[in-house]
């Protein structure tokens, strides 16, 4: 017998008749004999709809009061999905995040989970009950409600998961897994059996935006298994874990993709101690977060540099970085909103060679011009023109045959 942490995202219980569905669900591995925990969020849209609520009142609400209602979508599902189970004769009883005694700090809208106390769901899961428990929400020691940020649910559930003890951690939700790339993209991107937490990590930053990447850090970090599966569809969906011999075979995992990338340049700094940091340090003030950083080899005594941040932080860090090339006594500056990064992940990158060059030399064959390349151990990035996005994961797909399984 095993012990299973569910949870259910909003789209999964957006109607009643969803609602039931999910009962059906649970109430098929209560058969199987596992005891199980479901975690749910709110009817999809209401978290939204709470939060129109109170910008009708105010533009300014309490941060206090803000958790207390947009934590009240969750105590709806939990109620409707025990009245299911409890009508197709399974008990169940529902816990909201205070009532669980989920601890967590006093940071309304992205508190975080200090500590959880289980005693109930471990009296009720003795006694035969089906557990049903709020997700994104907690308390803090005062006893004022908390929430955990967007999406946090996950978080709820790998959190009970790993309190627990639970064997494995399911997140039902409206795709059936995770895929080697975006199916909008490549038609015949692959579901992955299985995949690591550092390559989820890579994917989900990058862009794949099927879990929340705190939860999958969460995970990995008390080492829960974690799996991502449809509600609506049959399926074994993919599991995240740490990495076996199974996935030693594959070398690229998938292809991750971000469109809304930017770079500077500054041109003919000095090549001195202190530079870079006079050139990051207003950009970091001004909570600009920079991600690929590019120097070059110096030549006459002066070097350049060059660097990404996100679109919509792109005219912000042109203002700052035209003012630091005046203070250091740049050549130019100059930069390119137009651009994207397309990233290789795979753990079997780190005992191959020859992964990079491939990847050069498939994009060099579309005639794709490469502007930046960064190398982690599981990654390789490059930056290229924003019209070349879907041509070249297309034609990395196709060239490192993510479309066949690995065996
Ligand atoms: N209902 C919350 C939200 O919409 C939490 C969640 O769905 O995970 O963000
Ligand atoms: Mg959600």
């Amino acid at each position: 017998m095993s012990l299973i942490v569910q949870k259910y995202g909003g789209t999964s219980v957006g109607t009643t008749e969803r609602i039931g569905n999910v009962a059906d669900k649970v109430a098929g591995w209560r058969d199987k004999g596992n005891d199980v925990v479901v975690v749910v969020s709110a009817m999809s849209g209401e978290t939204n709809r709470l939060i129109g609520l109170a910008s009708d009142i105010t533009d300014k609400p309490s941060p206090r009061e803000m958790d207390v209602l947009v934590s009240t979508g969750e105590q709806v599902t939990i109620a409707l999905l025990c009245m299911a189970l409890e009508q197709r004769g399974y008990p169940a009883r529902s816990y909201t995040g205070s009532q669980v005694h989920i601890l967590t700090d006093s940071s309304f809208s992205k508190a975080r989970i200090l500590d959880i106390d289980n005693q109930n769901v471990q009296k009720d899961l003795s006694a035969g009950r089906v557990v049903v428990v709020a997700g994104f929400q907690g308390v803090d020691e005062h006893g004022s409600i908390t929430t955990l940020g967007r999406g946090g649910s996950d978080t709820t559930a790998v959190a009970l998961a790993a309190a627990l003890k639970a064997d494995e951690c399911q997140i039902y939700t409206d795709v059936d897994g995770v895929y080697t790339t975006d199916p909008r993209v490549v038609s015949d991107a692959r579901r992955l059996n299985k995949i690591t937490f550092e390559e989820m990590l890579e994917m989900a930053s990058l862009g794949s935006k099927v879990l929340q990447i705190r939860a999958v850090e969460f995970a990995g970090k008390y080492n829960v298994p974690l799996r991502v599966l449809s509600s609506f569809e049959e399926g074994e969906g993919t599991l995240i874990s740490y990495e076996d011999e199974e996935m030693e075979d594959a070398l690229i995992s998938g292809i991750a993709f971000n469109r809304d990338e930017a770079k500077l340049t500054i041109l003919g700094v000095p090549d001195q101690p202190g530079v870079a940091h006079k050139i990051l340090g207003p950009i970091s003030e001004a909570n600009v977060e920079v991600d690929m950083i590019v120097q070059n080899i110096a030549e006459d005594s002066t070097t350049d540099f060059t660097f990404t941040v996100h679109r919509n932080d792109y005219d912000k860090a042109l203002d700052i970085l035209k003012q630091s090339a005046d203070e250091l006594g740049a050549r130019e500056v100059n930069g390119d909103n137009k651009i994207i990064k397309i990233s290789l992940v795979g753990v079997g990158m780190r005992s191959h060679a020859g992964i990079a060059s491939k990847m050069f030399e498939t994009l060099a064959g579309e005639g794709i011009n490469i502007r930046m390349i960064s190398t982690s151990e599981i990654k390789i990035s490059v930056v290229v023109d924003e019209k070349y996005l879907e041509l070249g994961v297309r034609a990395l797909h196709e060239a490192f045959e993510l479309e066949k399984s690995p065996q």
